[in-house]
């Protein structure tokens, strides 16, 4: 959910407070219109229930005049007597008789005094509004006498009820000398001509109103405060284990450089928040070991930028710290590397491709010529490893090849010469056999040997020997192609492999190398040196045995016809 992302404590507590005011208010404003026509209504249906018995009284008593059990008088007395002590919570009934010359009170069991009153008394001109049947309630702008008005409308609509003002009772007898508005139910007992009703006081019914209404605040407000206690308590039950992690996770990012953090969060709890600080402990580990080991890692940015690594990256790129590292400027990789790689290709476009590759099989391992901030190249080995943190990221971790490197290049490198030993070149001449096997230009083969090398050591030593070896070794290096590969085959003798080159051509390069070599003027020996060459072809089936054997015959060959000349075949047996 979205609002949860933004979860806060406070933020949902306010939110909460004025939700639940809200509500309340809401609640209070419904209550208050809605609860004086539900009161009224339920006062109006116990007033009429009430009417309804005492109704069913008059009713038994007629039936017994009826029976003949008591004569009408004698029924009526009893009715009225039976109905004069009838009370419901302080209300009373009284009877108004229809029948005769005008309407009449005849039974009050608090203000006895008015059945001596006649029916056009002022005291009765107090009728406000009248609800009978089904009909909507008659409210009249001056009011209304009610025995006149009940006795006009009693006979047609039965029973209904009336508006009106009346004194109070006082709990010592006798009532009241003020009126208040009041409302009563009344019934139309037609074979006597009676009109009984009873009724109750509106200011009773709005202080009873009022009292429930208070009672039912009191119990939202608690029921309100209650809920928020209780969801204060649960919330920071979950927050502080929630703070606790965090500030864990915090600690493991500032303090771990080296140090020993606190690895156990320690959360004493059964539920998901425990479950969540485990797995958080182990990436806090896993953090830890990201910022300590000794292999260097950087995280990049989509836009392939490091915005994070560790003290060992750092120094990969000789900079002092991680910080002055990811101070001065947010480096792509391709920024760290020389602008071509070994292959010749550009270090962007080769960095950009790798990196594509990395998120489409999920890891790519490469080799890459890097830059260090000393301006010094040096190979390393890169793993990119892809994850996706909001959004895409790479994880980055190099392990640096220069000391494997430079110990394989002493393995393959003459030391005096500095051009491939004889190790080096077998293995290319077995890729190049293979090469021509899978369908590659046949290659050739130039043997050399310097003619009567052992005066120049016993007339001028043995280093300047080394030296003249050292001389002539860059008169041919300067004279061959890039894809030549010269070495030492032992002592003063040298082989040159040269790829897609048949005889013939081979031939013309030993005879300029023979030439340029016998002309060229050394210091040292205050002269010059020649030598004798073979030269060969590959032949089918050629093994790096037969061949050499080959070219190691025509330079014998050379030897024996005069020394300084080149001698080839292109026979194959
Ligand atoms: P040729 O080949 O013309 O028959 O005569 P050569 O004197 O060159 O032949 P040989 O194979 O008898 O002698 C080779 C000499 O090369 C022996 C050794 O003194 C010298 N030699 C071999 N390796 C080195 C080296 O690394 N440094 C020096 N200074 N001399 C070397
Ligand atoms: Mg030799
Ligand atoms: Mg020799």
């Amino acid at each position: 959910m979205r609002i949860l992302e933004r979860f806060s404590l406070k933020k949902f507590l306010l939110f909460y407070l004025i939700f639940s005011f809200t509500i309340l208010v809401t609640i209070l404003i419904i209550e208050f219109f809605s609860f004086r026509n539900l009161y009224l209504a339920e006062k109006k249906k116990q007033l009429k229930n009430q009417v309804e018995i005492a109704y069913k009284v008059i009713e038994s008593y007629y039936e017994l005049y009826k029976k003949g059990e008591l004569s009408e008088k004698e029924a009526k007395e009893k009715a009225k007597l039976t109905i004069r002590n009838l009370r419901f919570d302080n209300c009373y009934f009284w009877i108004i008789n229809t029948k005769g010359f005008s309407s009449r009170l005849i039974m009050h069991p608090i203000m006895t005094e008015l059945k001596k009153k006649t029916a056009d008394d002022p005291i009765f001109l107090r009728l406000k509004a009248i609800e009978f049947g089904k009909d909507k309630e008659i409210i009249f702008k001056k009011k209304r006498n009610i025995f006149e008005v009940i006795s006009q409308i009693i006979e047609k609509s039965k029973e209904g009820f009336i508006f009106y003002e009346w004194a109070k009772p006082l709990p010592e007898g006798g009532a009241t000398k003020e009126f208040y508005p009041k409302l009563s139910y009344i019934k139309f007992f037609e074979p006597w001509g009676w009109v009984i009703g009873t009724g109750i006081y509106i200011d009773d019914i709005k202080a009873e109103m009022w009292g429930d209404i208070k009672f039912l605040f009191l119990i939202i407000v608690l029921g309100f405060g209650a809920l928020f206690l209780f969801l204060v308590f649960i919330i920071s039950s979950f927050s502080r284990d929630i703070n606790r992690i965090i500030e864990f996770m915090r600690r493991a990012r500032e303090e771990n450089f080296g140090k020993r953090i606190d690895i156990r969060l320690d959360i004493k709890r059964k539920d998901e928040i425990r479950d969540i600080a485990i797995v958080l402990e182990k990436f806090a580990w896993l953090e830890k070991i990201f910022y300590t080991t000794e292999i260097p890692i950087a995280l990049l940015t989509k836009e392939n930028r490091f915005i994070d690594c560790n003290e060992a990256a750092a120094k990969l790129f000789n900079y002092k710290s991680r910080e002055e590292f990811l101070k001065e400027k947010k480096f792509t990789p391709w920024e760290l590397s020389p602008p071509f790689q070994p292959d010749g290709r550009s270090s962007v476009e080769k960095a950009k491709e790798m990196i594509r590759i990395a998120f489409k099989k999920g890891c790519n391992k490469f080799e890459w010529m890097h830059r260090n901030r000393t301006g010094r190249d040096f190979p390393v080995e890169v793993t990119l490893i892809p994850i996706v943190y909001k959004e895409e990221r790479l994880y980055c971790v190099w392990r640096d090849l220069s000391k494997e490197k430079a110990l394989y290049d002493l393995s393959i490198t003459d030391p005096l010469t500095q051009i491939y030993n004889r190790r080096y070149f077998i293995s290319s001449l077995e890729n190049e056999i293979e090469r021509v096997k899978r369908g590659a230009h046949p290659f050739s083969l130039i043997m050399a040997d310097i003619d009567k090398f052992k005066n120049i050591n016993d007339t001028f030593g043995h280093l300047v020997g080394d030296k003249v070896l050292v001389e002539m070794v860059k008169l041919f290096k300067g004279r061959l192609r890039k894809i030549d590969i010269i070495c030492r085959w032992g002592g003063e003798e040298f082989v040159i492999l040269l790829p897609e080159t048949p005889v013939d051509k081979a031939v013309a390069v030993a005879e300029e190398l023979r030439k340029s070599l016998e002309n060229m003027y050394i210091d040292e020996i205050k002269g010059h040196i020649t030598a004798s060459f073979g030269v060969v072809g590959y032949c089918p089936d050629d093994t790096v045995n037969s061949i050499i054997e080959r070219v190691d015959a025509m330079m014998y060959k050379a030897k024996l016809e005069g020394r300084n000349c080149v001698r080839s075949t292109d026979k194959c047996e």
